[in-house]
């Protein structure tokens, strides 16, 4: 605050000291001190300003410092702080009413959260409860959340520190949907989907499967598109043997993907639905978990044995609606769709110039740039085992130099994520490619000859 007496010297040491930094070997951690915001940049303390090319944890979709959800914080903290969630307010009523509207047709029965993790957390417990079953069938290379439902049933290794002790029951794992380094070695189209195909052949040889668990497009590990086959085709999987589909749109709701919400890309509505980060663009710390109307009768006579203090807590969901209010005045879903062809473009080109760039793929404002040591193998430079070892990666190097230079780009294992706010300008998207571009250079030296 503009208060404090802090030296950026004794933020920083004060921060490292006292706090765990997250997914990371606490030793080496120097964290930088962020002092202001506004629309795509952040500035350091020392003046520096950087392009927010993730919008931060890929959450800000608004920006920083839009005026209108922060009015919306200011209000309701003057309205009413908070009340218990057996009651009904307003702020309650209005995001619900809003949600009706741009949520997929059908899912209208809101538990709020506080954050993703518990919002897929919500959504593991009322799809045993609904169905009286326990197994979810996630996907290897997914990312749920980090609490213990949510971490078991990550496909991704963030999961492994928690399996010496033994794995959290009731989660098992089908291979993931990824064309351009398929688990199951098949070529799209010739494949005939034979992912989902696998994923049917588990429900089968399976006892007690009550859902399916998917990110519509995998996020961190790699903006990972299904071919618009996939979708439909698992939900008539699921509709057959009585599974639910839960939808985690922790991510790729909110206008990211050029739609408010992913599954909508192939016409596809989940029983259930998760989501958080953008539903109020990050300016507070709100979670949902949307269920269709036949889960929502199912309650009426069923005890609903879940709950939180800071359940629809009204200073979340004041920022929620004042966040769709505004995305519907900047049209940013339609934003997001109209920058795709030109990213694509870009990225397209990006691709042809460097050795080291495998693949280019995403939908919208979402983006993954995949470097590989060989285009014949599609080897990454590194693994999920050298970044829970601790090994230097390659991308975070290359990230190191963007952000030296002023731009903040998401890298994980081996590719970037590149998930600019949906206020971005051509401008500032020309720049953050240009840097990324620049400093492809590192990469391509090591490509195999
Ligand atoms: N699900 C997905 C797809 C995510 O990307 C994330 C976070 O990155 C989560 C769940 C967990 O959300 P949170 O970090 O808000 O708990």
């Amino acid at each position: 605050s503009t208060e404090s007496t802090l030296t950026t010297q004794e933020v920083v040491d004060i921060t490292r000291t006292t706090n765990y930094g997250t997914w990371r070997f606490q030793k080496g951690w120097n964290p930088m001190h962020i002092v202001d915001a506004k629309d795509c940049t952040i500035t350091d303390a020392a003046g520096k300003t950087y392009l927010d090319f993730s919008s931060q944890l890929m959450c800000m979709n608004l920006g920083h410092k839009n005026e209108a959800v922060i009015a919306s914080i200011a209000k309701q903290a003057q309205d009413l702080a908070y009340a218990m969630p057996g009651y009904a307010t307003t702020a309650r009523a209005e995001l619900s009413k809003l949600l009706l509207e741009v949520l997929p047709k059908g899912l209208n029965k809101f538990f709020f959260t506080t954050s993703g993790t518990d919002a897929n957390e919500a959504a593991f417990k009322i799809a045993r409860m609904y169905t009286g079953k326990t197994k979810i069938i996630a996907r290897y290379r997914s990312y749920h959340g980090s609490t213990s439902g949510s971490i078991a049933a990550t496909g991704d290794p963030r999961r492994w520190a928690m399996e010496p002790r033994g794995k959290q029951q009731g989660v098992i794992f089908a291979p993931e949907v990824n064309c351009f380094r398929c688990p199951i070695k098949h070529t799209y189209p010739q494949c005939g989907i034979a992912c989902a195909d696998y994923l049917e052949h588990m429900i089968r040889n399976e006892s007690d499967v009550a859902a399916v668990l998917v990110e519509p497009i995998v996020g961190t590990n790699g903006v990972l598109v299904p071919p618009d086959e996939y979708m439909p085709k698992l939900r008539k999987i699921c509709d057959e043997y009585g599974v639910l589909l839960i939808a985690d749109e922790v991510m790729t709701g909110w206008g990211r993907t050029g739609k408010w919400f992913a599954m909508e890309h192939w016409g596809v509505t989940p029983d259930i639905l998760t989501t958080a980060k953008g539903i109020t663009s990050a300016y507070v710390p709100l979670g949902l978990c949307a269920t269709s109307e036949k889960i929502g009768d199912f309650f009426q006579d069923h005890y609903f044995a879940h709950g939180h203090t800071y359940e629809a807590h009204p200073m979340t969901l004041a920022p929620g609606t004042a966040t769709i209010n505004e995305m519907k005045r900047l049209n940013l879903v339609e934003r997001a769709a109209d920058f795709a062809p030109y990213v694509q473009e870009r990225l397209e080109a990006i691709k042809a110039k460097h050795p080291s760039v495998g693949d280019v793929r995403g939908k919208g404002l979402f983006w993954a740039v995949d470097l590989v040591k060989n285009r014949t193998t599609r080897e990454p430079f590194n693994t999920y085992a050298d970044k829970v070892s601790g090994k230097p990666l390659l991308v975070d190097q290359i990230a190191g130099k963007c952000l030296a230079e002023g731009v903040i780009i998401q890298a994980w294992v081996s590719h970037f994520v590149i998930a600019p706010p949906l206020i971005v300008t051509k401008e500032e998207l020309d720049h953050g490619l240009d840097m990324l571009d620049k400093h492809l250079a590192i990469a391509d030296a090591l490509v195999e000859a």
